[in-house]
């Protein structure tokens, strides 16, 4: 089905369920009511994931440092969460060790230990391996180059790693096998509310500029840092409930630094705080993150100079011949935690990333906070309040198609598309460019089964060559386009439009204070 007929299928059901918000929380909370049987619809203002869902870390983890909290039913939660998530989403997400290095003395290295026995536990049965403590001279053979000052020794541990938007993008295709209906670039502008209930949503499609309405027995408002925008539009007043902290990432060649395992690094101005070099694709490692209170707009967050000077002094610091530069920066990106507005606050970094679900009206429930991590929870508790006061017309459970060939190690069971498509035409198995690793039928697929509509959203969350394109591609984005025009059966007009808008895009990720410097 593509959006034409999925727009269609909006304006003419009435929904048991309607989620707003394409992110992560959203995916999970669709995925969890397909799972139960629900007739459900995902709406998204921008692309699925196009929000905090593309800006993390990419760490699918219990979180060590909210120990530190005492925050241990979190911590648990998110652990067991890891788990399930590693065995459902094999080909996205994958165990990677960290590097956790101690200075000074014995005692530090000691309470390390203790605390990552406390996160063994926690995390019960685990295909993951349980941690071990390293000399210093073990440190220094996996990191080379680390700062070896006072240097004790370290702990070897592991957690996991994933693409977050393309994880959001399986989870969302994944429900609309089982019969669910997904819509991107479809805002929600207004609600009709008629005795304490939700009879419809007013929705602007910003493809058309077409006004749709929809209409479900429930409304879920699942829009991360938007929340409190989406909730005025409901009373008509100011909302608080969210305290957003803003998070950079920079992104340099992964022969910069040592790339077998993730070096822990303590910020160049707070030895309480940690940033982290994490393996990404097309040879590039991502250095993050800041953790910052936020106060601006929520589509305006932008990675300034001194977010990236932090960044790169933390790890110079770290890596003393590193010696990195704003030269060595490939790409950056920012973007905003979702984190719920608290009495005592400690500060953005301190902040709890704890979760909350409440019902604002009779039949619409706003679920905000939280991981990445947690979303498979976040849905199915979510569901379990929806359940308590609404049933589904028609109890239809979801079933999983298992796929096991060539493309499953990428792709898990949507490889099979992507090898239908090769069938239809075996030239399209040619690479789009020889630097990326993307053949014409990923782009062919990513169209036709992942909801790409833009270059934005092909280019930076179904494939990842905006973080890669360090000098702006010309001849690439033609290529592109044009693959795009004739799968979305678009126009000369349609590709010239698509290359401008997506120019301003890749400035947000390649700001031009970074060739300046
Ligand atoms: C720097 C940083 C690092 C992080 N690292 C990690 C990590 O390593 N591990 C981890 O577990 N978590 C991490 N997180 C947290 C995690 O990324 C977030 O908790 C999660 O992505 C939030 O997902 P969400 O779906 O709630 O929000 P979002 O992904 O922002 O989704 C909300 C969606 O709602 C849509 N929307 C808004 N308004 C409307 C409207 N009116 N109509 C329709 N749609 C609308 C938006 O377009 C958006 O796509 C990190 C966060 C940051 C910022």
């Amino acid at each position: 089905m593509n959006r034409f007929e999925h727009l269609a299928r909006a304006k003419k059901e009435i929904f048991d369920v309607c989620i707003i918000g394409g992110g992560i929380t959203g995916a999970g909370v669709l995925a969890n009511a397909m799972e139960r049987g629900w007739n459900a619809i995902l709406i998204d203002k921008g692309d699925f994931a196009s929000g905090t869902s593309s800006r993390s870390s990419k760490m699918v983890h219990g979180g060590l440092r909210y120990l530190r909290n005492l925050q241990f039913g979190m911590v648990h939660e998110a652990l067991k969460e890891r788990g399930h998530i590693l065995n459902q989403f094999p080909h996205l997400v994958k165990p990677v060790p960290f590097l956790l290095p101690s200075y000074g003395s014995s005692i530090d290295l000691w309470i390390k230990d203790v605390v990552l026995s406390v996160y063994d536990r926690l995390a019960g049965k685990s295909k993951i391996p349980p941690h071990v403590r390293l000399t210093a001279n073990e440190v220094q053979q996996k990191l080379p180059g680390i700062d070896n000052k006072n240097l004790k020794g370290g702990i070897l541990y592991y957690d996991a790693w994933t693409n977050d938007a393309r994880l959001t993008l399986d989870v969302i295709s994944e429900s609309l096998q089982n019969g669910a209906s997904a819509i991107n670039y479809l805002e929600v502008k207004a609600f009709d509310v008629k005795n304490d209930a939700v009879q419809s949503i007013k929705c602007l499609d910003t493809i058309t500029e077409e006004e749709i309405s929809i209409r479900a027995k429930v409304f879920i408002n699942a829009t991360g840092v938007w929340t409190d925008v989406v909730l005025q539009r409901l009373t008509g007043k100011t909302c608080t409930t969210l305290q957003p902290s803003k998070g950079i990432h920079v992104v340099i060649p992964s022969d910069r630094l040592p790339k077998d395992c993730v070096a822990i690094v303590a910020s160049a101005t707070d030895d309480k705080r940690f940033l982290y070099t994490l393996p990404w694709e097309h040879g590039l490692t991502i250095l993050g993150a800041t953790d910052t209170d936020y106060k601006g707009k929520e589509d305006d967050v932008l990675t300034d100079m001194n977010d990236v000077q932090y960044v790169l002094d933390s790890f110079n610091a770290g890596f003393p011949d590193a010696n990195l530069t704003v030269k060595d920066v490939v790409s950056v990106f920012a973007g905003l935690r979702p984190m719920l507005k608290v009495e005592d606050d400690k500060g953005a970094y301190g902040r709890s990333r704890e979760y909350s679900i409440w019902w604002n009206k009779q039949n619409l429930l706003t679920i905000a906070g939280g991981k990445l991590t947690s979303f498979l929870s976040m849905g199915k508790n979510c569901m379990n309040l929806v359940e308590e006061r609404f049933k589904a017309s028609s109890a239809k459970k979801a079933t999983s198609n298992k796929y096991k060939g060539h493309w499953s190690s990428i792709y898990g069971e949507f490889g099979k598309f992507v090898e239908d498509i090769i069938g239809e035409n075996p030239e399209h198995a040619s690479l789009i460019d020889p630097k990326y690793d993307y053949t014409e039928t990923e782009i062919i697929f990513f169209c036709r089964y992942q909801f790409a509509q833009h270059l934005s959203d092909m280019l930076t969350r179904r494939t990842s060559i905006t973080y890669a394109m360090k000098e702006y591609d010309e001849q690439l984005l033609n290529k592109l386009a044009s693959l795009m025009a004739s799968e979305l059966n678009q126009t000369e007009a349609w590709k010239e439009e698509q290359k401008r808008n997506y120019r301003q895009h890749w400035l947000e990720y390649h700001p031009s204070f970074l060739s300046n410097n």
